[in-house]
């Protein structure tokens, strides 16, 4: 999917830092932060702000167009893949992963938990990914 579709469809108006914005995101599925991203387009876009990347950011979560993420105390994570996936933060090398959910919270999703309705599920993890746990291990 386009980046200028994803934002119409979410009804987000397509500006051209918007759509800068949004495309960096789904073709990066490292989750960065609005730091991350100021970075890599501040060169390229010399009118962008870091308030801007971060408010456009809020924007896209606010309207479904992407995930904000709050696995990293640090640091406000972004993520253009919507689709209900866990996340899993390494504590070693800060890397955060994309993860499948569980079954059981699969089926909450949309639902009510005890007369509460669930709009949003978020699965966090944090340990030593795979790679940080065999460099360890060589050590
Ligand atoms: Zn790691
Ligand atoms: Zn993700």
């Amino acid at each position: 999917m386009e980046a200028y579709q994803r934002l119409l469809e979410h009804n987000i108006k397509p500006s051209m830092q918007r759509i800068a914005i949004m495309k960096y995101l789904m073709t990066h599925s490292t989750h960065p932060s609005a730091d991350v991203i100021y970075t890599e387009l501040s060169p390229t876009m010399p009118t962008l702000s870091k308030t801007t990347v971060y408010n456009t950011l809020k924007l896209f979560a606010e309207q479904g167009a992407a995930l904000m993420l709050t696995i990293d105390d640090k640091n406000v994570n972004f993520d253009g893949d919507t689709s209900l996936h866990a996340h899993f933060l390494c504590k070693s090398c800060g890397r955060i992963y994309d993860l499948p959910v569980p079954e059981a919270s699969k089926s909450v999703e949309m639902y009510e938990v005890e007369g509460h309705r669930i709009l949003e599920v978020h699965n966090y993890y944090k340990g030593i990914c795979k790679e940080c746990f065999e460099k360890r291990n060589i050590d």
